[in-house]
């Protein structure tokens, strides 16, 4: 492959005094654009559908940063589950890391918020009114007559109509369908904060979607810079096979192009790339990985009946090496760590308890007779509500023992996602003790049912058992 690096020393979308080149790049269609518009659809109704449902009146999800609640799969995560979440975001970084060394950037063109609102979502839009890209290209130097003053107008209010949906549908992800109704409902006087944030939320959207575009990818989001440190010649990627393809040149009538390799060098997958870029130089940080050049040189491939996939999914090596691509040890090592992790991460979720205590003797004490002989150890208690109802804790131990809260009756009552404590004294027929340490188990009864159970010691006197 010709080692031209120069186009390295700048960007595609940038020109030579530092402005903005502005990018049209042409419809694509094809196989790959077909599956990547499906699974959109999944995603965006995932993602606009989900606030709106509900378990037993509570939402199925809810990322409550303020409150630092958070609901997954319709169960509740509060502040005292802060090490899952510690947990999660260290699995979520190795994962990331992982994932990209083996899969490359295959979350970037299908899972992507940024890559599916633009391009599968915005960009069809701007297809629909305006046209291709030659056309979009016209518009631009068309004088300011009814088309084009109707064509701006029309793709301008569907962009801030979607960018007001997208904000709404972030806000509701976070406070719930029935507050971002209340929001709704109130004079923005009185929700000045929430009024400000839908709104700044519209003007974002609008923003990225309309102006800022692919520099999101090309110049701002941290993981597209990490793609330099994180890729490596097995890594699949979308790349240009250039054994094949080069040396480049256009189909001449009349000879039979046998110097040639099968690139035509028609620049189809240059004028496809949302990014601007030219895939035949390389691996570049700015592809993100989004397909169309792929479906765009089949096209060509099939028109000149060459075979497919002159740029398909591979790995640099395997192009080098002109052999298919290898699921290689270390890959299938790595994908092992990933389940791993997935697999620990989901356990953890679904083995944690909806209540968590700790029962303390109350440090600097022993043990007291009573004036009836039993003996009695005092103790603090802490009981933390991870439900989403209020609980009505009795403690019942397993000893023949009585339990005396202090202060209160017999019954802690700890309210959702909150917090109750307590002193009790355990009093205990010596008969039961097993010496001078006896392990004795307290459950937690909310009404008839076990919410959960904690261990502890009793001090008794020498001679007991
Ligand atoms: S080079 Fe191909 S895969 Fe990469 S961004 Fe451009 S069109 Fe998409
Ligand atoms: S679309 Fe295919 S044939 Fe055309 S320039 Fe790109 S790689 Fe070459």
């Amino acid at each position: 492959m010709d080692k031209h690096e120069d186009f390295r020393d700048s960007l595609a979308t940038v020109d030579e005094s530092g402005g903005r080149i502005w990018l049209f790049p042409t419809k694509p269609s094809g196989k790959y654009y077909k599956y990547r518009t499906w699974v959109s659809f999944g995603l965006l109704a995932f993602l606009l559908l989900v606030p709106w449902i509900k378990i037993n009146g509570h939402p199925l999800f809810l990322l409550d940063v303020f409150a630092r609640k958070f609901i997954l799969f319709g169960a509740v995560f509060w502040p005292q589950d802060f090490y899952l979440f510690g947990l999660a975001m260290i699995t979520f970084f190795v994962f990331i890391i992982l994932f990209t060394v083996v899969y490359g950037r295959v979350f970037c063109g299908w899972v992507c918020p940024q890559t599916i609102f633009m391009e599968l979502v915005f960009r069809k839009i701007e297809y629909w009114i305006e046209g291709d890209a030659s056309a979009q290209r016209k518009l631009v130097h068309a004088p300011w007559n009814r088309e084009k003053v109707l064509k701006r107008v029309g793709k301008h209010s569907l962009f801030l109509l979607i960018a007001f949906i997208i904000s709404h549908t972030v806000i509701a992800w976070v406070i719930g369908v029935d507050s971002l109704w209340n929001l709704v409902n109130t004079s923005p006087l009185k929700q000045q904060g929430g009024f400000i944030a839908m709104i700044a939320g519209t003007f974002l959207f609008y923003g990225v979607y309309a102006r800022f575009r692919e520099q999101m990818c090309t110049t701002f989001c941290p993981y597209g810079r990490l793609q330099g440190v994180l890729l490596d010649d097995d890594s699949m990627i979308v790349a240009y096979d250039h054994v094949r393809g080069e040396p480049r040149g256009k189909i001449k009538k009349d000879t039979e192009n046998k110097d040639l390799g099968d690139c035509i060098d028609c620049g189809l997958c240059v004028r496809v790339c949302p990014t601007g870029i030219d895939i035949r130089n390389g691996t570049q940080m700015e592809c993100v990985n989004c397909t169309a050049c792929i479906d765009a040189c089949n096209e060509v491939m099939e028109k000149v009946h060459r075979p497919l996939d002159l740029i398909r999914y591979a790995s640099e090596n395997s192009i080098k090496e002109n052999r298919g691509f290898i699921f290689t040890t270390r890959m299938k090592a790595y994908t092992g760590v990933l389940v791993l992790l997935v697999g620990v991460m989901v356990t953890l979720l679904f083995i944690r308890s909806d209540v968590e205590a700790t029962v303390l003797r109350t440090p600097g004490t022993l043990f007291q007779k009573l004036d009836d002989g039993r003996v009695s150890n005092l103790y603090q208690v802490k009981i933390i509500n991870k439900t989403f109802d209020t609980m009505h804790i009795a403690l019942s131990p397993n000893v023949n023992a009585t339990i005396r809260l202090i202060g209160k009756d017999s019954i802690l009552t700890v309210p959702s996602g909150g917090m109750a404590e307590s002193s009790f004294f355990l009093d205990v027929d010596p008969n039961d003790l097993d010496g001078i340490k006896t392990n004795v188990r307290i459950s937690l009864m909310d009404g008839d049912k076990k919410v959960g159970s904690v261990k502890t010691g009793f001090l008794g006197p020498a001679g007991n058992k």
